[in-house]
C-alpha cells in the first residue's frame, strides 16, 4: 500500500477501486475456501460414519467426484493373496457396483518408482501430472471422459502402502507437479483409516461366521440363517430342508492318520459337500465330524436326492493325505423338511427341524451307515 501526501484524488481513487477489487476476489477466495472445506467435512463426516465396506467405497466413488469436480475417481488396493476380495464376496459385496474399486497384487503395481531397491521406503508422495494414457491405464481402465491431469495419491497406513486414490481432471491445470499436497494428503489419509478400519471389521464379520478349518459358515450363522429362512419360506410359502451330515467312524480316522490327518478328511469332505449344492443353499459345519445343509425352496424329495449325491460324492474316491496315505471315507445323512403348516415362533420351528433331521441320521448309523434316511413322522 502507498501512503502518499501528495496524491491526487485521481489516484486516490484509482487506488481505491484497485483494493476493492483485490478484496472482492479475496473475500471469493475465502468464500470458495470455505465452501470446499464444508463440504470436505461434511466427507469426512460420511466416511468415517461408513459401517461396512460396500457403503464406504460407494460413498468415496459418490460424493468425492462431486465435492472435488473430479472427472474420475478410482481406488486401487492391493490384496495380496486375494483375501480381501475373497470375503467381500463371500459377504455378498456386488463388484460388478464398482467398477473403480481396483484390487493389486502387490505395491509394485501402483505405478510409483520404486527405486533400485525396490521398496516404498520412506513411503511414496503423491504423483501429479498430465495424465498419460499409457502409463495410467491401469488406474483408469474405463474413464468416462478424456482425462488431461491426474493424481496418484498413496492410501498410507503406519508409513506402508496399503493402495492409490486415483483422481482425475480433464482440466490439464488442475493437477501439476507444483501444486502442494497437503490437502489431498490428509483427505487420503482419512480415506485409508476409514477403509483399514471397514475392512478389519468385514473380515471379523466373517470369521464370526465361518469356521476357521474348512471355511466352510459355522453354527453361529445357520442357527441365525435358519430363522431368517423359515420367517421367509412362511411368508412365501415354499419348502425349506434341512440335512445333518455325520462323517461314519471317524474316530477311527484320527486314530489311524492323526488329528491332523483328520482335519485334512474334514476339509476334503466339506469340499465334496460343497460341490453338490446350488448357491442359494447353505453348508456348515456345527461342530466336530458333523455338517449341516440348509436348501432353499427344496421339499423332502429332491433334499433326499441332494443328499444320496453327497453320499455318493463322500463315498466315491479315497481321500489322499500328505504321506501317500489313502482313506475311504463315508458319512450318514439325515433329512427333514420344515412342515408347512406351522405358524409358531420361527425358533422353535428352527429347533424341531434340526431335531428331526438328527433323528434321521440316527436312524442312518443305526441301520448301518453310510446312507440317507428322510424324517418322517410315526
Ligand atoms: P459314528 O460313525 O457313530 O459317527 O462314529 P464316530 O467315530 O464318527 O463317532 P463320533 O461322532 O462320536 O466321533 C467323532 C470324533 O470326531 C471324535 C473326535 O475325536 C473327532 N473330532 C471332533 N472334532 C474334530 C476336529 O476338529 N478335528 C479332528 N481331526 N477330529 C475331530
Ligand atoms: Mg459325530
Ligand atoms: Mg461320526
Amino acid at each position: 500500500m502507498t501512503q502518499n501526501d501528495t496524491a491526487t484524488p485521481t489516484a486516490l481513487a484509482a487506488e481505491n477501486q484497485m483494493l476493492r477489487t483485490r478484496m472482492a476476489y479475496m473475500i471469493d477466495q475465502a468464500e470458495r475456501n470455505h465452501s470446499i472445506m464444508t463440504r470436505h467435512q461434511a466427507f469426512d463426516l460420511e466416511i468415517v460414519g461408513a459401517t461396512s465396506f460396500p457403503e464406504l467405497v460407494g460413498s468415496i466413488f459418490r460424493s468425492l467426484p462431486a465435492i472435488s469436480e473430479l472427472d474420475a475417481v478410482t481406488l486401487s488396493l492391493i490384496d495380496e493373496d486375494a483375501d480381501i476380495h475373497t470375503v467381500m464376496e463371500k459377504l455378498g459385496v456386488d463388484f460388478a457396483a464398482f467398477p473403480d474399486l481396483l484390487f493389486e497384487p502387490g505395491v509394485e503395481q501402483l505405478g510409483f518408482d520404486m527405486g533400485p531397491r525396490q521398496t516404498l521406503s520412506p513411503p511414496p508422495k503423491p504423483v501429479l501430472g498430465m495424465y498419460d494414457p499409457a502409463r495410467h491405464a491401469r488406474q483408469f481402465p474405463q474413464p468416462a471422459q478424456r482425462l488431461q491431469s491426474v493424481a496418484i495419491v498413496p492410501l498410507l497406513r503406519n508409513k506402508r502402502v496399503i493402495g492409490t486414490l486415483n483422481l482425475g481432471s480433464v482440466d490439464p491445470a488442475r493437477f501439476t507437479p507444483s501444486l502442494g499436497t497437503d490437502f489431498i494428503e490428509h483427505m487420503a489419509s482419512i480415506i485409508a483409516i476409514c477403509l483399514e478400519n471397514v475392512i478389519s471389521n468385514e473380515m471379523l464379520k466373517y470369521i464370526g461366521l465361518t469356521d476357521s478349518l474348512t471355511g466352510v459358515y459355522n453354527r453361529r450363522y445357520i442357527d441365525r440363517r435358519l430363522l431368517e429362512e423359515i420367517a421367509r419360506a412362511r411368508r412365501q410359502q415354499y419348502t425349506i430342508s434341512f440335512m445333518y451330515i455325520d462323517i461314519d467312524h471317524f474316530k477311527r480316522v484320527n486314530d489311524t492318520v492323526g488329528h491332523q490327518g483328520g482335519d485334512e478328511v474334514l476339509r476334503e469332505v466339506a469340499g465334496r459337500i460343497k460341490a453338490e449344492l446350488r448357491l442359494s443353499d447353505a453348508l456348515a459345519r456345527f461342530g466336530g465330524e458333523e455338517f449341516v445343509v440348509l436348501l432353499i425352496d427344496a421339499d423332502l424329495d429332491s433334499a433326499a436326492f441332494v443328499a444320496e449325491r453327497i453320499r455318493a460324492g463322500i463315498a466315491a474316491s479315497m481321500i489322499g493325505l500328505p504321506g501317500g496315505v489313502q482313506l475311504s471315507i463315508t458319512g450318514s445323512i439325515g433329512v427333514a423338511s420344515l412342515d408347512q403348516t406351522g405358524d409358531g415362533p420361527a425358533e422353535a420351528a428352527a429347533l424341531e427341524l434340526i431335531s428331526q433331521a438328527d433323528e434321521a441320521l440316527y436312524l442312518a448309523k443305526s441301520g448301518g451307515r453310510n446312507r440317507v434316511v428322510r424324517y418322517t413322522p410315526d
